[in-house]
């Protein structure tokens, strides 16, 4: 925590009552007592001996919200039950609530005891050296004051220098004594000559001579000096001259004395400033570094100060209020603790997705929701209580046990872990309900793809148009009727040229009645318009079109659904039928006609009727009476036949013979050759009757299309399981288009051609009875080379 690792003293107060609530143990440090005296109690129970000093600039802190701030003030603290004098930087800073009032005191202390001392010790030392240095100057002051004699020897043994102490020993001047020797000067023989060895020694050695001497004093008497010579060299450091002091000891001794003592405590000066030296160059590192942290703390001390303060409101908010803030929170929460998550922490609005109560706090999440087990999203939550990393899942299948029964349903949720001191301790569980929605999507898509499989395979053609006309969808069906594919369709706009749309007349249709312009321009839905679409190959398929527009919010058209069914052969059913209807009614008016014609001629004859006339009338009435019967048959028996109400009395007999009886009629008539080739002995089981139908209806023929080919061939050959029959002629032959038509009822290839009367139900009534027979019936016929028309019966 913040707080605990500061490196300062922190301690936070209740404003109101001044206890202290939070502190960490850099504060206990400093006071020097122990948490407990000072955790809960009125902060100036524990420092009641500073009370008196900062009473009331703490409560003028919590009057004014304003920071009180002591900068190492030296404080009388009792510290492990010792009276201390210590010096400490502290502040009273006020840590507002969310209304602006003092709600909390921190109380921020640094210890500056250290620092201060050493910078006490410091000036201390600083006087020290003055002291030092003021003794120097009296030392020095003293030494040229004293009656030391100072003189200087050339190496000829003459005074070169003497000073006033010396002159005034010798009782002479500079300008007389000055160049003089020794013995000049006054010196007994065995002085002056002590001297000049000595000057000679140090010549030769460079070592200063010390001795003392005894002499009479010219004012004071007989005295006893201390002399010292010293060598003077040049520059080539050869002596020169020599340097000689000499002092008068016998009022030395109690000079010496006090110089000793002066210098005994000038050494214990200097060595103990040394020694001071050497700390203080420590202790102002120290003290460097000290103060950087010094910087570094107050920097943190403000960092910390806006910390603690954010915290402490969050802490106020988080450590009372989470709990509540969890309870009530609109969305469903939940905190799991430890690698087992243990359910913590669990909100109303949680418990009522799980539908569980309370009673699952302090379970193991797997223990109190048992259901659960190897869902994926359980599996996440270890996996951020393992990795510290926050997931979040969507619409993630959870089996959840409501009302005794285990589901699937539905959530959004984020998983975040929790942290103490680096740490994962636990994870929260943020989750939002999603069932509903995933559900209805998927309703709405498995309704789409009922939807889609019913466009992809139903008999109708759909097309879906977008605002601007452009096909955005065409089902398979839609596709096959126009014989483009999906992409080419919506390349191609309703009114793009390379559609060519008719009128069922055969006319090109404008564009106002063009079902989709209709549905675009009015928003009136369109039943069954019917149109022809000529196709690349120009040939026409014919569509029933059923338009409607697909509408937005505001009404507006945001495009048609079209559908549309192939009525092509619908059509041609419908033609085949109105054009055998004027057939049939023609076909029927000629026999009446002359029927009528005959009957008309034999009533006026009635009363001078010549015989043979009356004899041709009747055979003429007769044949037209025949023919219109013969008409009438077929016409019933296309009925019949085409409800499949016919019987078929199988039997077996030759091939040959029934051709052979069938053609009397063509044969007297002497035109036709009718040639039979094949096995004249084979032989057939079926209904002898109608095969012989068959077999009329295909000679006919061949003699009504193909007037000018005399020679029929009867083919009959044994085939694998079938005998397959034919008959060929060299006619015209059937255009290739026309061929796959030719057994439908009521089919004429060539209808306008009056020459040929027929109702177009022969090949369909010859088609129905070999079916019946379960056999096959074919033509294969090339334009200007003759047909073949054939047809197979299986074996018994
Ligand atoms: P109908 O003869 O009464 O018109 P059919 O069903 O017998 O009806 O024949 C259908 C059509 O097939 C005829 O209208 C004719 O155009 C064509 N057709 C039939 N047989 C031949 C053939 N041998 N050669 C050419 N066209 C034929």
């Amino acid at each position: 925590m913040i707080v605990q690792a500061a490196p300062i003293g922190i301690c936070i107060l209740d404003a109101r009552t001044l206890k202290a609530e939070l502190l960490n143990d850099k504060f206990l440090e400093i006071a020097g007592k122990p948490k407990e005296a000072i955790i809960g109690k009125w902060y100036w129970e524990p420092f009641a001996e500073a009370r008196a000093g900062y009473e009331d600039a703490l409560n003028e802190v919590v009057r004014t919200g304003r920071p009180y701030s002591a900068n190492e003030t030296e404080l009388m603290l009792i510290r492990h039950g010792r009276e201390e004098i210590i010096f400490v930087t502290f502040v009273y800073a006020p840590v507002p609530d969310h209304e602006g009032k003092v709600s909390k005191v921190a109380v921020w202390v640094i210890e500056n005891t250290k620092q201060v001392q050493e910078r006490q010790l410091q000036n201390q030392l600083l006087k020290a050296r003055e002291l030092a240095e003021q003794q120097q100057r009296v030392y020095e002051t003293i030494t040229s004051a004293t009656p030391d004699l100072m003189y200087v020897f050339d190496l000829d043994y003459r005074f070169t220098y003497a000073n006033s102490a010396l002159l005034a020993m010798w009782g002479k001047t500079w300008e007389n004594a000055i160049g003089k020797n020794l013995l000049e000067n006054g010196y007994e023989p065995w002085h002056a000559a002590m001297h000049e060895r000595e000057i000679d020694q140090i010549r030769i050695t460079k070592q200063p001579i010390r001795g003392e001497v005894a002499f009479p004093h010219a004012v004071l008497g007989k005295r006893i000096y201390d002399y010292i010579l010293n060598p003077v060299l040049n520059a080539q450091g050869e002596v020169e001259a020599i340097a000689g002091t000499t002092r008068d000891i016998t009022e030395r001794k109690q000079w010496e004395e006090k110089l000793a003592q002066s210098a005994k405590e000038l050494q214990s000066i200097n060595e103990e400033m040394t020694a001071t030296n050497e700390e203080l160059a420590a202790a102002n590192e120290e003290l460097n570094l000290t103060n950087e942290e010094l910087g570094l703390l107050n920097d943190k001390l403000r960092y910390s100060n806006e910390d603690i303060r954010r915290l402490n409101l969050r802490l106020q908010e988080s450590e009372t209020d989470f709990k509540r803030l969890v309870q009530l929170a609109p969305v469903a929460m939940m905190v799991f603790r430890g690698p087992d998550m243990v359910i913590d922490l669990v909100n109303d609005a949680m418990l009522e997705i799980l539908s569980k109560d309370k009673s699952v706090i302090g379970k193991p999440l797997l223990e109190g929701l048992p259901e659960i087990k190897g869902a994926p999203a359980v599996d996440m939550l270890f996996e951020v209580f393992n990795t510290g990393k926050a997931l979040d899942g969507n619409e993630a299948p959870v089996p959840i046990n409501r009302d005794g029964k285990t589901e699937t349903y539905y959530f959004n949720f984020s998983y975040r872990p929790l942290f103490s001191e680096g740490r994962i301790i636990g994870v929260m569980d943020v989750a939002v309900e999603v069932t509903e929605q995933v559900l209805a999507r998927k309703r709405l898509e498995a309704n789409e793809q009922r939807l889609q499989g019913i466009l992809d395979t139903m008999a109708e053609g759909v097309v879906i148009v977008d605002p601007g006309g452009k096909p955005a969808y065409a089902n398979p069906m839609a596709q096959r009727i126009m014989g483009i594919s999906e992409d080419e369709f919506r390349n191609r706009e309703y009114n793009d040229e390379k559609w060519k749309i008719e009128r069922l007349d055969g006319s090109p249709m404008p564009m106002e009645e063009h079902p989709m312009h209709r549905v675009m321009q009015t928003g009136m839905p369109i039943f069954d318009q019917e149109i022809a679409v000529v196709m690349p190959s120009g040939e026409k398929t014919y569509i029933s079109v059923n338009a409607a527009p697909l509408t937005g919010n505001q009404q507006e058209i945001t495009g048609a659904i079209v559908s549309f069914t192939d009525v092509t052969n619908r059509r041609l059913v419908l033609q085949q039928k109105e054009d055998f209807i004027s057939v049939a009614s023609h076909e029927l008016k000629t026999p009446v006609t002359a029927l009528k014609a005959s009957l008309q001629l034999l009533e006026r004859m009635q009363n001078d009727a010549k015989p043979e006339m009356s004899a041709t009338l009747i055979t003429q009435a007769n044949r037209s009476l025949n023919k219109l019967t013969e008409l009438v048959d077929s016409l019933l028996n296309s009925n019949r036949i085409s409800q499949g109400r016919f019987p078929v009395h199988k039997t077996t007999f030759v091939i040959a013979n029934l051709v052979n009886d069938c053609c009397q009629h063509v044969r007297n008539a002497g035109v036709y050759n009718i040639r039979f080739e094949g096995d004249t002995e084979l032989t057939v089981t079926a209904d002898e009757q109608l095969i012989d139908q068959v077999m009329v209806n295909f000679i006919n023929n061949a003699v009504k299309y193909a007037p000018g080919s005399h020679e029929i061939i009867v083919t009959a050959v044994k085939e694998k399981g079938a005998t397959r029959i034919a008959v060929t002629d060299k006619g015209p032959g059937i255009a290739a288009d026309k061929v796959k038509h030719i057994f439908e009822r009521y089919y004429q290839a060539a209808p306008g051609a009056r020459q040929f009367n027929g109702l177009g139900l022969g090949l369909y009534i010859s088609a129905e009875i070999i079916h019946k027979h379960g056999g096959e019936i074919g033509v294969e016929s090339t334009p200007g080379n003759g047909s073949t028309f054939w047809f197979t019966i299986p074996d018994a």
